[in-house]
């Protein structure tokens, strides 16, 4: 007898040849390209086998012992692991691994603390806040009076002042603090002291930097923060998926807003697969690559700085770092454009202040969660810059397809998936 426990690649490309060809192009495309996208990581081979696997099949609405479906005493061991794993590793007082994305976590916080029309404070999304803090595309900006608070011209670091005098005048429910292009530290203990002062809550979106907490890196917003959210994907390297963490006050609150509040059944194969990088998070190579994923944003930010571009706050304290690219003549979409066709993967982003539209911005974002996964280090850091200023110097098709080769020459020596 047989038995099946996960994917099988051999049955896709049998039933549906078309599906496989789009795997095994994405797998070479993820491995022949420079992939410098902040957000994105190479999850590892066990976490692919968890969300994978026949939990996708399974309903569990509720919470593990209070389900409103039979059948779940598997997947709530799965769940039950996720929630201690999440709460040894960050000092938290209470998880919720539900979330299915770090939006779907955002929308939760807005409904467990605030009504529709009540007043939030967030970082402006043209000083690298998140659609989710109050873009007025998105439900936030739509359903909230959003207060935004951005990076002082001289340093282009948070400005608390500002912060601080805007939420005493505009007495905020609840502060978020938390960016999707910020290479700096943010200074919890002074968010914290601000929402004591006018009685907000102390939200902390914490998306893109947590994996850095939880290799032990940076400082963790846990001791500080009310609730703090985050994205599974990013730095963290687990499934796609998001979380919360609470005080222990609020741990009804938030687990009601998740469900019934705004989710149905819950992704068990996904909250089996933050449960394994959560593990893998508490390991001493994770810590270790938690720090080279730092040492190898500064280096590539201070080689990009020798080929004459400027690095946003002058430097990076994190996994990314924001380039002023306006040395180069070029805009940030021409340089995004101009990279891509030679195999190097990243975005555009506007800096602080942009004078261009935030379709063009002057701005390029990088970031080191997936080089430094593969196992590049410093000196590939280098090569990269000069790799990336050559591609963005040029509109010349042929010398692309050069830098092309030798971008593949360069992630050929550094696999993904081995064997
Ligand atoms: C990525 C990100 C999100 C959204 O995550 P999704 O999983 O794409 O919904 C929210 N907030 C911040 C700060 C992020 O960086």
């Amino acid at each position: 007898m047989s038995t099946y426990y996960g994917p099988d690649f051999d049955a896709l490309s049998k039933q549906d040849p078309e599906i496989a060809a789009v795997l095994l192009s994405e797998m070479t495309r993820q491995q022949k390209n420079l992939q410098l996208i902040a957000s994105e990581n190479f999850t590892s081979r066990a976490v692919l086998a968890a969300i994978g696997s026949t939990l996708s099949n399974k309903y569990a609405e509720g919470y593990p012992g209070k389900r409103y479906y039979g059948g779940c005493e598997e997947v709530d061991k799965a769940e039950n692991l996720a929630i201690e794993r999440a709460k040894s590793l960050f000092g938290a007082d209470h998880a919720n691994v539900q979330p299915h994305s770090g939006a779907s976590a955002n929308i939760a916080i807005y409904q467990a603390f605030t009504k529709p029309g009540d007043t939030v404070m967030a970082m402006s999304l043209a000083h690298g806040g998140h659609l989710t803090h109050g873009s007025p595309v998105n439900f936030s900006g739509k359903w909230f009076n959003i207060e935004s608070y951005g990076v002082r011209s001289d340093n282009e670091l948070i400005d608390y002042d500002e912060l601080r005098d805007k939420a005493i005048a505009t007495k905020p429910k609840m502060i978020c603090s938390g960016a999707t292009a910020y290479p700096s530290l943010i200074d919890f203990e002074k968010v914290r002291a601000i929402c004591d002062e006018v009685g907000a809550i102390m939200w902390v979106d914490a998306a893109h930097f947590i994996g850095l907490v939880a290799g032990k890196a940076i400082p963790s917003p846990v001791p500080y923060a009310d609730v703090v959210s985050f994205t599974t994907h990013k730095v963290l390297r687990g499934p796609r998926g998001g979380m919360i963490l609470a005080k222990a006050e609020h741990a009804a609150a938030i687990d009601k807003s998740i469900f019934p509040g705004m989710q149905g059944g819950p992704i068990m194969s996904a909250v089996a697969g933050k449960a394994v990088a959560l593990a893998e998070c508490a390991t001493p190579a994770y810590q270790k690559y938690a720090k080279d994923v730092i040492v190898n944003a500064q280096a590539l930010a201070k080689a990009l700085e020798a080929e004459g571009m400027r690095a946003v706050s002058g430097g990076t304290q994190t996994h990314l770092a924001l380039m002023d690219i306006r040395s180069t003549g070029v805009t940030g979409k021409v340089a995004d454009e101009r990279c891509g066709a030679a195999g190097i993967v990243m975005n555009k982003n506007s800096i602080p202040n942009d004078p261009e539209k935030p379709g063009i911005t002057s701005g390029i974002r990088v970031g080191t969660p997936s080089t430094t996964t593969q196992g590049m280090g410093v000196e590939e850091m280098k090569q990269i810059a000069t790799l990336i200023a050559r591609a963005i110097a040029t509109d010349d098709a042929s010398a692309h397809s050069a830098i092309k080769s030798e971008v593949h020459a360069l992630t050929s020596r550094f696999p993904i998936y081995q064997g």
